[in-house]
């Protein structure tokens, strides 16, 4: 019987001894955590993800702030309110929520986050310490990915992974966070020629590429486990990236969508906040 791996579940589960967690900090520290959201334009799906994020802070007793900045603003005015949150004491995590409008160089603002606000452990520092094995912030999908293989017992040790998608959000620090677990990597993208022969081979299989049901159910191997990262609203409802009819037939464990990784990203932030706001000096 194939597992359905349950990032929704296990994220509530998780809530609750966050919840915890947080009361305990709170009450040695007397003080509480804070997480601050910089949000630039009006983009819906940005809104709603971080409506969402807001939400859960405010469930397990997160302080929350949202920073909203003007679409058409100038790069100045977000490198400005970034450093005047770097500066706040009583913020613990700063998050600019992207996409930023194309104007603004996305680069230049996550790397003016301070590495001890860096709530999605996206900043150089940050990823540098990920590849050089350096204990730190990890960006919050691949976390949260990694806590659901966890919890459901994937095996991860020698094991061939693909990972289709390289992006520095999920498809890159993923495949280091792997690595560190001692799993074969192999990173796909537009160009990788034979998509679905590597595909195939794969013990372990996440896709992040944003493209509804492009990874067909027939590429894979029997008994694989497969962690679907896209998400993508179509006419018939929300989708991932892969095809998900006939896949219980082929797979041992996979992801839901939506359901599966989604959670799981929002309780990794919030973990994230918690454990910076812990390391404060
Ligand atoms: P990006 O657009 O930054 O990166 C997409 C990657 O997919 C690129 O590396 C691109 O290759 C590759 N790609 C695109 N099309 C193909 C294709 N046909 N074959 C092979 N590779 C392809 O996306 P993100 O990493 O930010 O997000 C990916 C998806 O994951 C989106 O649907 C997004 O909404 C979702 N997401 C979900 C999260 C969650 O919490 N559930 C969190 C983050 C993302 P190339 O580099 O060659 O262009």
């Amino acid at each position: 019987m194939a597992i359905l791996m349950d990032g929704k579940a296990l994220a509530e589960q998780r809530r609750a001894e966050l919840k915890n967690a947080v009361e305990a900090y709170k009450s040695t520290a007397q003080r509480t955590p804070c997480l601050n959201v910089v949000l630039v334009g009006e983009d819906s799906a940005s809104e709603l993800y971080v409506k969402n994020k807001i939400k859960m802070a405010e469930v397990v007793g997160i302080q929350s702030k949202v920073e909203r900045l003007h679409a058409e603003c100038a790069q100045e005015d977000v490198l400005q309110r970034v450093d005047a949150l770097n500066e706040d004491p009583c913020v613990d995590g700063i998050l600019v929520q992207l996409p930023l409008p194309k104007a603004i160089n996305a680069d230049k603002v996550i790397a003016q986050i301070a590495a001890d606000k860096d709530v999605d452990g996206l900043t150089p520092v940050s990823l540098g310490n990920l590849i050089r094995g350096i204990d730190g912030v990890r960006p919050c999908t691949p976390r949260g990915i990694l806590t659901l293989l966890d919890h459901y017992e994937i095996a991860l040790e020698g094991k061939e992974v693909v990972i289709v998608g390289r992006s520095s959000l999920v498809g890159k620090p993923m495949a280091l966070m792997l690595l560190e677990r001692d799993a074969t990597v192999k990173v796909c993208h537009s160009r990788t020629q034979d998509l679905a022969e590597v595909v195939g081979e794969a013990d372990l299989l996440i896709c992040a590429i944003g493209q509804p049901e492009f990874i067909r159910p027939e590429w894979l191997k029997k008994g694989v486990s497969v962690v679907d990262v896209g998400i993508t609203k179509t006419p018939k409802g929300w989708v991932g990236d892969v095809c998900a009819e006939g896949i219980r037939e082929k797979v041992s464990a996979w992801t839901p969508v939506p359901g599966g990784v989604g959670p799981m990203t929002v309780i990794s932030l919030l973990e994230n906040t918690l454990e910076l706001a812990a390391h404060k000096k």
